[in-house]
């Protein structure tokens, strides 16, 4: 079974196949083989966007397709930057720029909590589909650290840990993430649909 993975991001491309990698019988394709469109996130919630983007590349490329939206809610921010993480601070995002403006905007702000959730979404071309949903509750730290993962992970530091998700090795981070959450969910579905599959990338 062919399955496309319908994201550009790097950070996320490396975290879904070291967590979903080794399940037997996926070939796994990315926009790098299979040119996606880019799909605007024009929904208000991550299920919107998640399933916009697994559909919308699904029936545009005729391949079985996983997509996910994710990004970070802050208890004193009413949940912001939700599903604007990407662009928090503006457009095109720009990581540092991001956390740069979270810290600003909690200046003096001592409720620090906040979680990272994740919607993943699998779509066929026949229009099944799937959603599965990972939460990693945590609080913001008072400035950035650490050199790994992506985003706002220097400034992450998940319940029961004192160190932030950057500081974390991968398979640290892998272990716990909102995103393997979201992602092991949807093992199962893999599982059968690859083995119904062999050879097949479910084309329709
Ligand atoms: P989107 O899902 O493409 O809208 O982007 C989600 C944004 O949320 C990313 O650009 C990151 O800024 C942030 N984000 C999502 N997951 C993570 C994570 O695991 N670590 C750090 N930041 C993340």
């Amino acid at each position: 079974m062919n399955l496309l993975l319908g994201t550009t991001n790097p950070g996320k491309l490396r975290e879904i196949l070291s967590i979903l990698g080794d399940i037997p019988g996926i070939r796994w394709l990315t926009p790098a083989e299979v040119p996606v469109p880019d799909v605007p996130e024009t929904g208000r919630t991550f299920l919107e966007n998640a399933l916009l983007k697994a559909r919308t590349v699904a029936a545009a490329t005729g391949h079985a397709t996983l997509a996910e939206d994710s990004g970070l809610e802050v208890d004193a921010l009413g949940g912001a930057p939700g599903v604007q993480s990407a662009r928090y601070a503006g457009d095109p995002p720009d990581y540092a720029a991001n956390n740069a403006q979270l810290l600003a905007t909690l200046a003096g702000v001592t409720d620090r909590r906040a979680r990272f959730r994740t919607v993943a979404a699998l779509a066929l071309p026949d229009g099944r589909v799937w959603t599965t949903e990972g939460v990693l509750e945590g609080r913001i730290a008072d400035a950035p650290r650490g050199p790994g993962g992506f985003g706002y992970d220097p400034l992450f530091i998940p319940a029961g840990e004192t160190r932030t998700l950057a500081e974390l090795s991968p398979e640290e981070k892998n272990a716990l993430s909102h995103r393997r959450r979201a992602l092991e969910g949807l093992r199962p579905v893999l599982i059968q649909l690859a083995a119904e599959s062999p050879g097949s990338d479910l084309c329709f």
